[in-house]
């Protein structure tokens, strides 16, 4: 399994983030205005390869800028969001192939822009002091909002990352 991800797995990733997009928007009842107001790019590894990334994550959100063009919006809290996905990760778990590699993607996807909704809801990441009570959140967040899509393999994933033993190499 390669390093990073090949041109199928990043139309599969882009794939996902418009997806994810679209079915956090319709769980929060979020506009396009509020992506405009809240602009946030997606980043892999090939790209970006001098960041880092927490132990054993697959992907991970930052943000890396605020007042985004504040002088035409006021000053309001505005910020720029970075989701960085980790491709050797994923690829390891998922053997990067398309049935696995898509609701996989799907999934750290739409838990990455929970977590960027609540943050800006929130308006800094600051004000989240208890970090792990706050992951807890999103998980739970995340397996309600996926539970109502159908997607071949989602229940696979999500029983995944709730710990249960599936090998997803096997499937
Ligand atoms: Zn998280």
């Amino acid at each position: 399994m390669g390093t990073y991800f090949q041109p199928v797995h990043i139309e599969l990733l882009s794939h996902a983030v418009s997806m994810s997009e679209e079915i956090v928007s319709e769980y929060f009842s979020l506009t396009t205005e509020y992506w405009r107001k809240n602009p946030y790019e997606v980043k892999t590894l090939r790209e970006e390869r001098f960041l880092s990334l927490p132990h054993g994550v697959y992907a991970h959100l930052e943000k890396y800028g605020n007042n985004w063009d504040e002088k035409y919006y006021g000053a309001d809290h505005r910020c720029l969001y970075r989701i960085l996905v980790h491709d050797k990760r994923v690829l390891k778990t998922t053997g990067g192939r398309s049935p696995l590699i898509w609701p996989f993607f799907l999934y750290i996807m739409t838990h990455e822009l929970i977590h960027m909704v609540r943050f800006a809801k929130f308006e800094c990441a600051a004000c989240i002091d208890d970090k792990e009570e706050e992951e807890k959140k999103v998980h739970v967040l995340t397996d309600n909002v996926l539970k109502r899509i159908k997607v071949p393999n989602i229940d696979v994933i999500i029983d995944f990352f709730n710990g249960k033993q599936v090998n997803l190499c096997m499937n």
